[in-house]
């Protein structure tokens, strides 16, 4: 056994049956004894223009080549990072946009909570520091996005920060009573994934996020946008918001932007909360990683952003947006699930039936094994399985992650 430990995994159930994934091609994934696998979750929520892209693969062993990396501390750069600095900048839903990398979601968590307090220590009104989040949310397990950890056991590790306040996951009215509760001179940040993912796959009640976006705007609560998952198509767009027609403060990506073909993350923040660091001599924003803007990760974002225009993928979302729920739907009425969720981006979950699941806790683990037996890779969560194919995927594909999902169904039940 190697001496390698896993996230978010018993180790000593993995003990006994790791699966060596070797290699991988478009929507497949093989283990090391060849058995071909369908990704039904584009891995973590983040191959989204499938697996192999000898494009991207080649940007970064070119970059690599000339330039491995060299710190961007201070005044140094990169031309990959300023490049697609300005691709991200140039797409993002927000006014004159401001890039700053970071190696992944949870870095870029941290990043944008630091900076909402910061931006408004240094407009003069540092008493603004509480963060809220919803319930549910899934912002990553550093130290502020453990504090901000809408699902109960990934917050274990407390105590947390102070001043994080969690509102209701699909009330605008509630959010709004927690900030007027607070006094909405003390709030800094509403954090807010457009559709919630690791917590279920929850997409938002009709208008709700329009509705949060108004209150915090009314407020003058940032409202930071978490497209971790919902970026980079997975709603059909870049940064998950667009189609809610929402202006976010800050938003934060991560996954999607380099396809997983290297760990890049960032903030983009609007020019107003850039501003004051910026365009006022001597202050800086006391924040950065070893690696931001690390010029293969900035390669594999601009080959991926390419990739993804190319080849028309936030089309090919909005195609496959209706076809992933309906073939959830069709295989909804299965004595083991109560319903069917998705319809708002490549994004679906089956919720296993309340009364079943209480008799068997372990049955959203056993399907994903059932169907990882058959081949087909799904993802467990709480209550459900989860479905977030990548972009590539073809009817066809979708057909087999439904009746496999189905045959995995009757196997468990
Ligand atoms: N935010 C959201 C919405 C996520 O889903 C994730 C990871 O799944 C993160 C943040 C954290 O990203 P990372 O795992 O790269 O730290």
């Amino acid at each position: 056994m190697s001496a390698f430990w896993h996230p978010f995994a018993a180790m000593h159930s993995v003990r006994d049956n790791p699966v060596t994934i070797t290699r991988g091609e478009d929507v497949w994934v093989y283990d090391d004894a060849g058995t071909r696998y369908l990704d039904g979750t584009a891995s973590l929520w983040y191959a989204n223009v499938g697996h192999g892209r000898r494009e991207i693969v080649d940007a970064v062993a070119e970059q690599l080549g000339r330039l491995e990396a060299y710190s961007t501390f201070t005044d140094f750069t990169n031309e990959p990072a300023e490049r697609l600095a300005d691709e991200i900048a140039a797409r993002a839903p927000l006014d004159g946009g401001k890039v700053f990398f970071t190696s992944g979601g949870g870095d870029s968590i941290e990043t944008a909570a630091k900076l909402a307090r910061e931006y408004f220590g240094a407009i003069g009104e540092p008493q603004r520091t509480v963060l809220l989040h919803r319930e549910h949310s899934y912002h990553g397990t550093h130290g502020l996005g453990t504090s901000l950890a809408g699902i109960p056991g990934n917050r274990l590790a407390g105590p947390f920060v102070p001043d994080v306040v969690q509102t209701p996951w699909d009330d605008a009215a509630g959010l709004e009573k927690a900030i007027v509760d607070l006094g909405a001179e003390r709030v800094a940040a509403f954090f807010c994934e457009p559709v919630i993912g690791a917590g279920g796959v929850l997409p938002p009640p009709e208008g709700y996020i329009e509705a949060a976006a108004e209150v915090c705007r009314r407020h003058g609560v940032l409202f930071v946008a978490d497209a971790v998952i919902c970026g980079f198509g997975r709603l059909g767009d870049w940064f998950g918001v667009e189609r809610f027609g929402v202006r976010p403060d800050i938003a934060v990506f991560a996954k999607g932007v380099t396809s997983g073909y290297q760990p890049l993350g960032g903030i983009v923040a609007s020019e107003r909360i850039a501003a004051p660091f910026w365009d006022t001599p001597g202050r800086m924003f006391r924040h950065g990683q070893t690696y931001a803007g690390h010029p293969a990760a900035c390669a594999a974002g601009s080959a991926t952003i390419a990739l993804m225009e190319r080849d028309g993928l936030l089309a090919r979302a909005d195609e496959l947006e209706p076809q992933l729920l309906e073939r959830l739907r069709g295989i909804a009425d299965h004595p083991l699930v109560d319903h069917a969720r998705g319809g708002t981006g490549v994004l679906g979950a089956l919720a296993f039936d309340p009364e079943r699941l209480a008799g068997a806790p372990d049955l959203p683990q056993r399907v994903f094994r059932a169907a990882r037996e058959r081949g087909v890779l799904i993802r467990p969560m709480g209550s459900a399985v989860g479905f977030s194919p990548p972009l590539t995927t073809t009817a066809e594909h979708l057909d087999l992650l439904a009746e496999v999902t189905a045959a995995a169904l009757d196997d468990v039940a």
